[in-house]
């Protein structure tokens, strides 16, 4: 298995457009310890041409150019053979709309998540139009399943995934009266992806750790995590208001009961991922990234590959 980040920033990207924090702003003044990031991207292979991706980013577009693998084969194709989507939210979802180019799709992801896409959102229709029209596959809760290619693609064989219940909650946007009637623990799953007996596991965004989840993470040789914020109330730090890490979905890193307190895994391989712009473990200098080395963490970058 063949793991590319081809995006490590949480929504936003850094730096961020209209920010102006301590990151942001010494990133422009280029006084800054660390490279840009585009928003969190995962691409995942078993054979050497076809691809899996995980999620589908604002950034996808520019992070499918700057990568020569993704490049089609021939006059109208392309190496992508199916999407996985962890949430609904908008920077997980969006770049499905790059996507469109009358290109069929093979879409996975919990049945609450495509209704939401599906019936929330007529602009998602667009992926209809292909010929054959986008396939919608139901992702089961616990259950590993393989992910099965498009006709065209089926020459490799298929990853098998097992989706992870986080109990997240839908994005804002739902209306209300469909939240009421969706299962929670569809909302925000993790993946864990099988290959050869190797084990990769995708967080992006951890809105809290079961111990059942905890051991799927132990079980696992590497693990991207979701590293969007180094405190709770960072955001209310750097605006002066706001909400905390905790409220919008992610464990922080450090303090009390933080990831880093709560998880162990001493024998998995823990990358960090979905980086806020306002996160101090950007800059390679800080006392913050200095205790996730130490720690025995990784920090992800736009680029970075792992073979399994
Ligand atoms: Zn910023």
């Amino acid at each position: 298995m063949r793991i590319k980040v081809l995006g490590s920033a949480a929504g936003g990207g850094f730096p961020q457009w209209n920010c102006g924090c301590s990151n942001c702003s010494r990133f422009r003044a280029g006084s800054f310890a660390g490279g840009a990031r585009t928003q969190a991207q995962v691409a995942v292979s078993s054979s050497a041409s076809l691809w899996l991706l995980l999620n589908a980013s604002p950034d996808l577009r520019q992070q499918l150019l700057s990568n020569p693998e993704f490049a089609p084969a021939d006059l109208r194709s392309t190496p992508i053979a199916a999407i996985i989507l962890t949430s609904a939210d908008t920077d997980c979802v969006l770049g499905l709309l790059h996507l469109r180019e009358f290109q069929p799709l093979q879409i996975y992801a919990t049945d609450s998540v495509r209704r939401v896409l599906t019936q929330e959102n007529s602009l998602f229709r667009t992926l209809e139009r292909s010929s054959p029209p986008v396939c919608w596959n139901a992702l089961p809760l616990g259950r590993p399943i393989p992910i099965v290619y498009l006709s065209n693609s089926n020459a490799a064989a298929p990853l098998c995934c097992r989706a992870v219940p986080l109990y997240g909650e839908f994005p804002d946007y739902v209306s209300r009266e469909l939240r009421r009637t969706l299962p929670k623990e569809e909302a925000v799953i993790a993946v864990e992806l099988t290959d050869g007996g190797k084990k990769f596991f995708y967080a992006p965004s951890l809105p809290g750790l079961s111990e059942g989840s905890k051991a799927v993470i132990g079980e696992s040789d590497v693990a991207l995590l979701d590293g969007t914020f180094w405190t709770d109330d960072e955001l209310r730090q750097v605006r002066g208001e706001g909400k905390t890490a905790r409220e919008i979905g992610h464990i922080p890193l450090s303090g009390p009961e933080g990831l880093f307190e709560q998880l162990e895994a001493p024998r998995t391989r823990r990358i960090l991922i979905h980086l806020n712009n306002t996160n101090p473990v950007l800059d390679s200098g800080s006392p913050a990234h200095r205790q996730v080395c130490e720690t025995g963490w990784e920090v992800s970058s736009d680029g970075m590959e792992i073979d399994l």
